[in-house]
């Protein structure tokens, strides 16, 4: 039969892989829960109106990347392609935004119907936090400081760097566009077709395009900084004295802008040198203005996502906490449920350990062999011999070594100070 493939920008996380992602997943629990974010889950299909209200019609995601279909009675769904919009409506309609301020941490995967390449798939996981409520920058402030210890904690040191901006209200927005509009209108020749859709309905996503001939072009744009009110001002300049006092190393790049219609004021990414054209791993900032988009009251919001997949090609093997693994034999059928059991109580007593049963296979050398292929640690070897003076045969496979063991203790002992 012919095989099946999976579908195009679709990924398949292998063990190995799957083990990292796990490390890092379990590193963003811990710094989420210490900080006082707690889980949600909510649905991957969402009403595709959720999208296009608060993620905005002019943007790459709504535009052209959304996975969206009619249900069989005709209703439009879409595949999340982000979480924010979801996480915010799920806490307006579960009425968390009524019952005080709300600091919620969720992941999983989003679906963007992209042009797969290394970095960018159609299926990609996100971790993400969100603070929904707090008005002043302190939380500006946390937000940026948990993704810097949690890319220290990964040992990313300088592998990883913040730019951030402001990019003032909605209605400093609206005069900045202005501003924008009148500037790129004397380049409409050099404009793509994406582009000058976006000069009359919304110029601000010009800045986001990611067509490199228009780099320059948007290099000579005049600057948000110039369009901001003063009050975003002066929050901005706060947030920047305060990084430079808490050692947060960032860089300024007036033309970030974010993908999304939802922001205001502070807006930042985490980017890498090393992941080539994707450099982006990690994007944020504030968006006072979605819960009242999507039907809720008015609430201060700031979040950010962090693109597993891209985070964790930076992420080097070695600092993953490797299991050690035991295998266990039995050299005749009447040893058998001696080693099962053997098995159970070594797994109740032995941390950070994996520990298979080999059943019914006795050929010691094939073993050894599917041992080595599969770089085991140890081998317990149960036979007449073991049974007949309560002992047990312990390998040390890397080391080459045999010993004898006399009683469980001693060969949970064994197994513990051999892993030191
Ligand atoms: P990009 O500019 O690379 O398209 P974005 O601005 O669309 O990114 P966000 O919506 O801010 O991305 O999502 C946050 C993070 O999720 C990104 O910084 C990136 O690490 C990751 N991400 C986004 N789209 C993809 C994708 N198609 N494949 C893999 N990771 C992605
Ligand atoms: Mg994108």
């Amino acid at each position: 039969m012919k095989k099946i493939s999976k579908l195009r920008g679709m990924q398949d996380i292998e063990p190995l892989q799957a083990k990292k992602y796990d490390f890092i997943e379990m590193e963003f629990n811990s710094i989420s829960k210490s900080y006082g974010y707690d889980e949600v889950r909510f649905p991957i299909l969402e009403n595709t109106e959720l999208f296009e209200r608060s993620v905005g019609d002019e943007s790459d995601i709504v535009n052209k990347e959304m996975f969206t279909f009619e249900s069989k009675s005709g209703k439009s769904m879409t595949m999340r392609p982000e979480g924010t919009a979801g996480s915010m409506r799920m806490a307006i309609e579960n009425g968390l935004l009524d019952s005080g301020q709300q600091r919620i941490s969720y992941k999983g995967p989003m679906f963007r119907y992209e042009r797969p390449q290394k970095g960018r798939s159609r299926q990609f996981q996100q971790l993400s936090l969100e603070a929904y409520g707090f008005d002043d920058y302190s939380i500006d402030l946390e937000i940026l400081e948990i993704c810097k210890e949690f890319f220290t904690k990964l040992s990313l040191g300088e592998k990883i760097f913040l730019e951030i901006n402001s990019i003032g209200t909605q209605k400093d927005q609206k005069i900045y566009s202005t501003k924008l509009k009148d500037y790129f209108s004397n380049f409409k020749k050099d404009l793509d077709e994406d582009s000058l859709k976006r000069l009359e309905k919304n110029p601000l996503r010009i800045l986001d395009s990611k067509n490199e001939k228009l780099f320059n072009l948007i290099e000579g744009a005049p600057k948000i900084y110039d369009s901001i009110s003063t009050k975003s001002k002066e929050n901005y300049s706060k947030i920047k004295d305060f990084l430079e006092k808490l050692q947060i190393k960032y860089i300024e790049n007036p033309f970030l802008v974010r993908g999304l219609d939802y922001y205001n004021d502070l807006v930042f990414e985490w980017k890498s040198n090393e992941l080539g054209s994707q450099d982006t791993v990690c994007g944020g900032g504030r968006y006072d203005s979605l819960s009242k988009i999507i039907g809720g009251r008015e609430t201060s919001a700031i979040g950010f996502s962090i693109g597993l997949d891209r985070l964790s090609l930076l992420v080097e093997d070695s600092i993953i906490p490797k299991q050690k693994s035991l295998m266990i034999i039995s050299l005749e059928d009447s040893y058998f449920l001696d080693a099962l059991k053997l098995a159970t109580s070594l797994r109740n007593k032995l941390n950070n350990f994996s520990v298979q049963f080999l059943g019914k296979e006795k050929n010691l050398k094939s073993l050894l062999k599917k041992a080595n292929k599969k770089n085991t640690d140890f081998m317990v070897i149960i036979g007449k011999k073991e049974i007949d003076s309560n002992s047990y045969t312990l390998k040390n496979l890397p080391k080459n070594l045999e010993l004898q063991v006399n009683g469980f203790e001693a060969l949970i002992n064994n197994l513990n100070e051999n892993i030191q």
